[in-house]
């Protein structure tokens, strides 16, 4: 009886230039499957030869699907859907001792839009302001908060660090200007803190794409497909009140002190950035990465196109090479239009 290999529903391909990767992302495992690309019919199953016993057993053997009497319809295939119930889910917001907006109501706005992540970036640190800020925090619906702090003396660091790994929902903590670059786990209390050498307050060092960064599940996948996946639903408060869409963009939305929950939301309906895919933008398109990858929409290689490749990318999908990309000659005009002069 003719039999089919099928690959399981959490399994797909993703077809990139050169290279064509087979990927689970149930178990997170990504298998290059370049060579073995023309078996598949419809990308998801084929049927059984004597010839290809041995790679479907490897393909069995490595949980991406198995062998059946018949093959499923194209219609019952897993399709990727993306949906957020807010508009905004992620804010940045910065502060310094003295902040040009009036905490509590910019927290109680925050609050009014459904956030579930916030990063709070202080650029000056100040210990009440912190306590402060957490017992505004102690009833909202964020669930999870980053807190970027300056490099403090190590008393100092220890005192802040006491009272942050109490707090249930801070999940990570960055000391910037460090001496080093370390990082510090506890899996258990779920808490993460995080050395690192450079000032990670300062815009331009945003939008580094690495496969470091890279994220192989179901929610960083659809929303790759769907809108795009640093920009959609994230707001920054400048210490000034500013508002906009990523820290590093030019353009601004209005100013906390000024703006209602339904004027900002309009405002934010109407930026494109939020929507473009990875499948649209240029070279990105032609990426076997493009789901798993982070994309920039602010540093691109070409600053006047919205749909250009973002610039601090170092890989070529059309023959499949990780390169420094601040060393690439075709990057050179931009680098200076961004006014980019360190990259360590
Ligand atoms: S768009 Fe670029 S600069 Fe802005 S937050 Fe995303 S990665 Fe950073
Ligand atoms: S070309 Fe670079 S930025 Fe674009 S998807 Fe591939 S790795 Fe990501």
């Amino acid at each position: 009886m003719k039999q089919y290999f099928e690959l399981y529903q959490d399994c797909f391909i993703i077809k990139g230039a050169k290279n064509i990767l087979l990927c689970d992302f149930h178990f997170n495992k990504i298998l290059d499957i370049t060579d073995y690309y023309n078996l598949f019919i419809d990308e998801y199953y084929f049927p059984v030869e004597d010839h290809l016993l041995e790679i479907i057993s490897f393909f069995e053997e490595e949980g991406f699907g198995t062998t059946k009497s018949n093959y499923s319809s194209k219609m019952l295939r897993k399709q990727f859907k993306w949906r957020s119930a807010s508009k905004i889910n992620e804010v940045i917001i910065e502060h310094r001792i003295e902040d040009n907006f009036d905490v509590k109501k910019v927290y109680k706005i925050i609050e009014d839009l459904s956030a579930s992540f916030i990063q709070i970036r202080f650029l000056e640190f100040s210990f009440s302001k912190l306590k402060e800020i957490l017992s505004l925090l102690e009833l909202s619906s964020i669930r999870t908060v980053e807190v970027l702090l300056p490099y403090l003396e190590l008393s100092h660091n220890k005192k802040v660090i006491d009272l942050l790994a109490k707090n249930s929902r801070i999940m990570t903590v960055y000391f910037y200007n460090a001496h080093e670059n370390k990082s510090i786990i506890d899996n258990e209390q779920l808490f993460t803190i995080i050395y690192y050498e450079k000032n990670l307050t300062n815009p331009k060092n945003c939008g580094i794409i690495s496969e470091d960064y890279f994220l192989n599940d179901i929610k960083n996948i659809s929303k790759s497909k769907t809108v795009n996946n640093c920009l959609y639903g994230k707001l920054f408060i400048s210490n000034d009140g500013i508002l906009k869409n990523c820290p590093s963009t030019q353009k601004t939305l209005d100013n906390i002190n000024n703006v209602s929950v339904e004027t900002l939301l309009s405002k934010v309906h109407k930026e494109k950035e939020r929507l473009i895919t990875k499948d649209q933008v240029e070279i990105c398109k032609d990426c076997e990465y493009r789901y798993f990858c982070t994309d920039c929409r602010v540093y691109r290689e070409d600053p006047e196109n919205i749909f250009s490749k973002p610039l601090k990318c170092g890989y070529d999908p059309y023959i499949g090479i990780w390169e420094d990309w601040s060393k690439n000659p075709l990057k050179k005009k931009a680098i200076k239009y961004y006014d980019f002069k360190d990259f360590n």
